[in-house]
This record gives C-alpha cells, structure tokens and sequence, in this order.
C-alpha cells in the first residue's frame, strides 16, 4: 500500500499522511489569522519552505513515496502556467522549489504539483468509492475552483466560464468580464457589496432586503448556468459542490434554474451532493493523485 502525503491550500494549508485512501492520524492544519487568504502576500521560496517544514511536521521521520500538493490555478506537468489568486506563482516552478526545500530536511520523496480543485475531485472520487467514474466538483471559496476526476487533457478553468454577458460584471479576481467567479467568489462578493460582508448578505436576503434577495438569485442562476455548460459540453453526472460558502447554497432553487437550462431528456440526468469540508478529502486527493502519478 502506498505511503503518500497530501497538501492543500485552497482554504487554508492542510497537510496530511495517507495509506491507501486513507488518512493515517490527524490532518495537520497550519493556523494563519482567521479570515487571511492563505499565501496571498507569501514569495514562491517562503512557500515551499511553509510546503516543507508542514510535510516534516507530518512525515515525523518515517519515509513515504511520494508527496502531492494542490495548488489554485493552470497547472500543466506540476508546473504553474497561471494563477489569478496567487500572482506570484505565475511561471514558478514549485516543485523543484518544494523538492529542494525538502530536501534540507533529508526528504527525497518525489514531489507532484496539481490544481487544487483536481485534487479535491480525487479525495471525494477515493472517499466516496467512485474512482471509477467521472465526476466534477465546484469550490466555493474565496476564488471558484472547478475540479474534475479522473484527470482530462486539457484546461478546466471552470471559475472563468462566462455566465453573464453583461458588461458590468468585472469582479473576477482574473480581470474577465461576465466570469463566475466575478459572482460566486467570496473576494467578489465582498467588491461587489462594499457596505456588507458575504455572509450578511445571505443573511438580508432572508430578511428579504430586496438587493440582496436579487442577488442571491443572480449567485444561484450563474452556478446553474455554469453547471448546464458543463452538462452540454461533457455530459451529465455526479457534481459535487464544496468550499465555506457552500453553506449558503439552496439546492432547490439551484435544481429549479437547472432544469430551466437543460432540457434534452439525455442530459437531465445530473445529481448534486453538497461535500461541506474541503480540507481532509482535498487532502487524500492529493496523496492519492501523488500515489497515481508514481505508477503513471
Ligand atoms: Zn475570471
């Protein structure tokens, strides 16, 4: 059985050893002040010497095969092509930075790079036994994070789709106009409502303070017209939807705008789950891609 350990930064960094599937012990989680972006004002170097000294913390010693970390943004071959989130990252090359940050430590284990949302569709794929399918997750979080499992030649930015064709749309962290991340994104929303916080504008919706009531609907119609994009393009299926501000989600309405968009009998036949907790299963996904990536 393989001896892996995962890394995830898409809420905040969270290390972990995983056998198998499976996590050994507890989820190490690096504590930052509540609410930071996690690595936002961090140079490249002193990433990988945080990737390092958690991946020591949680190996304690012992050797493993191999180690994934999760990352946002395009990354092809472990390497960072683009990161709207993470600027800083634009063109690095993490792994030989983490690689050679370990390896002061006397760690050698090979060192993978991947999306973070990929990672996440690995863990729920290996937490819900359904490695053997395709499956897509959303993060929603401070950007929008598309994740697909198994992995697929090609891009996936899922949080860039364009959802709006109204040119006032412009707070995706990446600068496009119309993008769902410029609606969903917790950094959106917080540019799009100077005077309140994401969560109380869910909050006066429900107390039915009619701009947020519109939005709310608006924040809903762009995940289901993102989600009828992907239907049409790669077929229905199992969607997860994870990330902190999966809690503000209302299935029904968001079952209701869906079927307003897809309607081919061939393609209705979509589930969502909502997977609350990103962290653990983001962390096995990326251990458990780490193991695949050994093999591959
Ligand atoms: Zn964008």
């Amino acid at each position: 059985m393989s001896r892996t350990i995962g890394v995830t930064t898409a809420e905040r960094i969270a290390t972990g050893l995983v056998e198998g599937h499976e996590l050994v012990g507890k989820l190490r989680v690096h504590e930052e002040d509540p609410g930071a972006e996690p690595l936002f004002s961090t140079p490249p170097t002193g990433i990988a010497q945080l990737f390092a000294d958690e991946i020591r913390a949680v190996a304690a010693g012992q050797t493993v095969d191999a180690i994934g970390i999760g990352l946002p943004g395009i990354i092809l071959d472990c390497f960072i092509e683009e990161s709207p989130n993470l600027r800083q990252l634009k063109g690095v090359n993490m792994r030989d930075l983490v690689a050679e940050a370990l390896r002061e430590h006397g760690i050698t284990a090979p060192v993978y790079i991947y999306n973070d949302a990929n990672v996440l569709a690995a863990g729920l794929a290996a937490t819900h036994g359904q490695l053997d399918r395709f499956i897509r997750v959303w993060t929603l979080g401070h950007g929008i994070g598309f994740g697909v499992y198994p992995p697929r030649p090609g891009i996936w930015e899922g949080g860039h789709v364009v959802v709006s064709i109204d040119p006032r749309e412009r707070y995706c962290g990446c600068g496009g106009v119309g993008h769902l991340e410029g609606i969903m994104g917790h950094r959106a929303m917080r540019l799009r409502f100077l005077d309140m916080e994401p969560d109380e504008v869910f909050e006066n919706a429900r107390k039915r303070d009619q701009r947020c009531v519109e939005f709310v609907k608006l924040w809903h119609r762009a995940l289901a017209a993102a989600t009828a994009n992907s239907i049409h393009l790669a077929g229905p299926g199992k969607f997860f939807i994870s990330g902190f501000n999966a809690k503000h989600l209302d299935l029904n309405l968001l079952h209701q705008y869906l079927q307003e968009m897809v309607k081919m009998s061939p393609l209705q036949s979509y589930v969502f789950e909502v997977a609350p907790s990103s962290d653990e299963n983001a962390v096995i996904g990326a251990a458990v891609s780490a193991a695949q990536s050994i093999h591959a």
